[in-house]
């Protein structure tokens, strides 16, 4: 696929946090001397992403929105780019050739573009946890069958990926998922009920997109990432733990059956995952503040609260139930979240909102296509949307 010794990649997302940081490890790396850009996407950021285009002297470059196609098209105007929009904007830019893409578009959104990456046998850098939170086994198959590798990006997933021994997955026990706490680690729930979108946004540790730094801090951020550890990993949910780790150092961590833990560590900076999948199987050069441990002094850890932060608990339930449980835990969550960061529904109201429509779609038959599990999650944001107004 790559000409000469230059990879062609995808930034699906370039526009965000994960997005930005990709251009910037990809320069890092070589820049345009070792990488060729196939396509760049985004959505409302059209001068964003019309500079990052002409920069990395990408192929294409799509906006999200349809209504913005033309201020993109004028913003490339004479540069060569091809410019597209809307869903199908974003196909074309997943369809793209190209070996490696980049999967950091933000909710369910990324997934029907991840899915059409995957199905033509690129290698898949997953940022986007929506995809396997949402279509699961039907997406882990949808990469098998194109053949390309799904190289996990999210923190915690890359940090197992790196420290999980291939030959060895017979021998583990379980894994550990570590949890910032995010800024109301310490917060009550009388507290907790009166934030806006504005105070959840601050993570303590971690620079991210808007939705994500809410999730975190209401932790349904890990309760998608339960769901996709057991998906990535072929995991039962009882193997899947969590535990608070306020200095976000270590990673996430494996369990062997001999009684070793092996965990990776590293400052919080997602270049370190994002160039780890760039290069895998190979390391590269980055210069991320590398840990000091003198200065770091003490680890600590403590047990997550799943009465202050019930979206860990509905992870569980999503877990177990299995068959579209994923993708009405997601779907519902982004409606609440959506409607919490116009300030329509209080902080606590979306876990009791995900719990009510969880509990009402209940009965929903297992998905056997990828269409059951976009209706799935269809139905959720209705039942969500009923629930809210
Ligand atoms: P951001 O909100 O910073 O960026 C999201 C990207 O998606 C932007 O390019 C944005 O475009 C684009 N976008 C927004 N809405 C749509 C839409 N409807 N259709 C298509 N594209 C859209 O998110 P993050 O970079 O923080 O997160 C991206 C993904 O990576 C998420 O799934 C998140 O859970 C995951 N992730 C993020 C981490 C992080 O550190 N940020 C860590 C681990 C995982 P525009 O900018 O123009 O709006």
């Amino acid at each position: 696929m790559a000409s000469g010794d230059r990879r062609r990649l995808a930034v699906l997302g370039s526009t965000g946090s994960i997005g930005t940081s990709t251009l910037d490890v990809v320069e890092r790396l070589g820049g345009r001397d070792r990488f060729e850009i196939a396509a760049v996407t985004g959505n409302g950021n059209i001068p964003l992403l019309a500079e990052q285009a002409r920069q990395v002297g990408a192929e294409l470059a799509v906006t999200a929105d349809e209504h913005r196609y033309g201020e993109l098209k004028e913003a490339l105007a004479g540069s060569g780019i091809d410019v597209a929009a809307g869903r199908s904007g974003l196909i074309e830019a997943a369809e793209r050739e190209a070996d490696w893409v980049m999967a950091a578009i933000v909710g369910n959104a990324g997934l029907a573009p991840t899915l059409a990456a995957a199905r033509r046998g690129a290698d898949i850098a997953l940022a986007n946890k929506e995809c396997l939170v949402s279509a699961g086994s039907l997406f882990l198959e949808a990469v098998r069958k194109g053949g390309g590798r799904l190289l996990p990006v999210d923190s915690e997933h890359n940090a197992i990926f790196q420290v999980l021994e291939n030959d060895q997955r017979h021998a583990v026990e379980r894994i550990v998922l570590t949890a910032s706490g995010g800024p109301f680690r310490t917060k009550s729930l009388e507290e907790m009920r009166h934030v806006t979108a504005d105070i959840a946004r601050a993570h303590p540790n971690w620079s991210m997109g808007l939705k994500i730094s809410i999730d975190s801090a209401s932790m349904f951020n890990k309760a998608l990432e339960m769901i996709e550890a057991r998906h990535l990993f072929g995991l039962r949910p009882d193997q899947i733990e969590v535990i608070v780790h306020p200095q976000s150092v270590i990673h996430s961590m494996v369990g062997y059956t001999d009684g070793s833990v092996l965990a990776q560590l590293g400052c919080p900076d997602m270049r370190t995952a994002i160039g780890y999948a760039l290069s895998y199987p190979k390391r590269c050069d980055l210069p991320v503040e590398r840990l000091d441990f003198a200065k770091l002094a003490r680890l600590d850890f403590e047990p997550p609260d799943e009465v202050r932060f019930p979206a860990l608990r509905l992870a569980r339930w999503a877990m177990e139930a299995g068959g579209v449980q994923g993708a009405v835990l997601n779907g519902s969550k982004e409606t609440a979240l959506e409607a919490f960061i116009k300030g329509r529904i209080g902080f606590l109201a979306m876990a009791d909102i995900v719990e009510k429509v969880m509990d009402q779609l209940a009965d929903l038959p297992a998905a056997t296509t990828m269409d059951d599990v976009f209706a799935a999650d269809e139905k959720a944001r209705q039942t969500a949307a009923g629930l809210i107004k």
